[in-house]
């Protein structure tokens, strides 16, 4: 199959579809890699890395859709890269359809076979194509959490850890999914007082067996949250209901009671976000004060670290981007369910039923 990786073009996008060593996977087999030139160039995957591995360096990406007969993206396509997507022609990336009408007609529009990133499911009824970039959002956040308590970024001036004879910083996660459990571990890490909650008492369980002592888990109601937020140093929003707005577990009323200078990273926020105060912002100007207290919202975290990113990413999405190499997309998805849960849009017709409800078409 002939396999194209067109330069990722959103603004501040730096990630790239396959990394050099999937390349290699992928021609090894006998398939044709065409990337544009330039693709990786910023987080250093050089197109001399690339041809290492196989691929043919293409000047410009109308190229490269004109030749491909599977695209692979990081991105959801814009409307210039929807207008070169060819009858037939296999996407392979995040789209993000529900919100984006625009998108969803343009997709049908083209004829193409897409597969969305971030419906894959997995055996145990997880996302793990979404995974890889909550587990970098998660490890970000206690680190961007850690910047902003600083006394400069209008912070408690707190250092998370301490240090002999001085307590160490109160982190409160909310959610012990895969955001939260990476959250924690970071925190954990750097000798911080850490406590998770969640509605889940298996996932609570599995916390505490699996870090002990360490980390305090609380179940996750009103009145455990509304304490542990008004006494917190810094909080971590990572809850989520899956295919719904994220729960505003943290009301107003308790960020006007937190501390001066205390923290919220909302990682939620690409569902709409889990504090009342919370409104998305970009790596640009990544916080804002509410009542004294400071709000990271960004609501793309991992792209502010595109190489981790990247490399995260291509390890979840290889063995997909090889079965639809070696197969085909039909009978790949014939193949495995779980890749079939991917199909968002197959040949002018809507295939995913959420999508589909958000927009209110048949
Ligand atoms: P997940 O499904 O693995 O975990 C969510 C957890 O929230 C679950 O354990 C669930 O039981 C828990 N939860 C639900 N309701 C709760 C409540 N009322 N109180 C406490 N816990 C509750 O999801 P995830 O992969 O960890 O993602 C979390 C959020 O982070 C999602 O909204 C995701 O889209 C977002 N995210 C944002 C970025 C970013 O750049 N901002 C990057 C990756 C993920």
């Amino acid at each position: 199959m002939r396999v194209g990786v067109p330069k990722e073009i959103k603004n501040h996008e730096y990630r790239v579809g396959l990394t050099p060593a999937a390349v290699r996977e992928l021609t090894a087999r006998g398939h044709e890699v065409f990337v544009e030139t330039k693709a990786g160039d910023a987080i250093d995957l050089t197109d001399e890395l690339y041809m290492k591995a196989g691929a043919k360096i293409l000047p410009a990406a109308a190229e490269v859709f004109d030749v491909a007969d599977m695209i692979v993206k990081v991105k959801e396509p814009q409307a210039v890269e929807i207008a070169m997507l060819k009858k037939g022609q296999t996407l392979f990336t995040y789209l993000h359809l529900a919100p984006d009408p625009d998108q969803t007609k343009g997709l049908i529009a083209s004829g193409a076979v897409c597969i969305a990133y971030e419906t894959v499911t997995d055996p145990h009824g997880g996302l793990p194509l979404l995974a890889p970039m909550s587990e970098v959002a998660g490890r970000m956040s206690i680190q961007a959490g850690a910047h902003c308590l600083e006394r400069a970024q209008g912070g408690r001036g707190l250092l998370l850890g301490g240090v002999p004879g001085v307590s160490a910083a109160k982190v409160v996660v909310l959610g012990g999914g895969v955001v939260g459990t990476n959250a924690a571990r970071m925190a954990m890490g750097l000798e911080a007082h850490v406590i998770v909650l969640d509605v889940s008492l298996k996932r609570l369980k599995e916390l505490d067996e699996q870090f002990g002592s360490q980390l305090h888990t609380l179940y996750s109601t009103m009145d455990t949250i509304e304490s542990e937020i008004v006494t917190a140093d810094l909080v971590v929003g990572g809850v989520l209901l899956p295919g719904a707005e994220a729960p505003k577990l943290i009301t107003e009323k308790m960020v006007r009671e937190m501390k001066k200078g205390s923290v919220i990273v909302d990682v939620a926020i690409d569902q709409g976000g889990c504090a009342e105060t919370s409104h998305p912002t970009t790596h640009a100007d990544p916080t804002y004060m509410v009542h004294d207290v400071v709000h990271y919202c960004v609501a793309n975290m991992p792209g502010a670290v595109a190489r981790t990113s990247t490399f995260a990413l291509n390890n979840a999405t290889l063995p997909f981007t090889l079965a639809l190499a070696n197969m085909g997309a039909d009978a790949a998805m014939k193949a495995d369910a779980h890749l079939r849960a991917g199909l968002n849009v197959y040949k002018g017709a809507l295939t995913y039923k959420a999508v589909a409800d958000a927009q209110h078409l048949p």
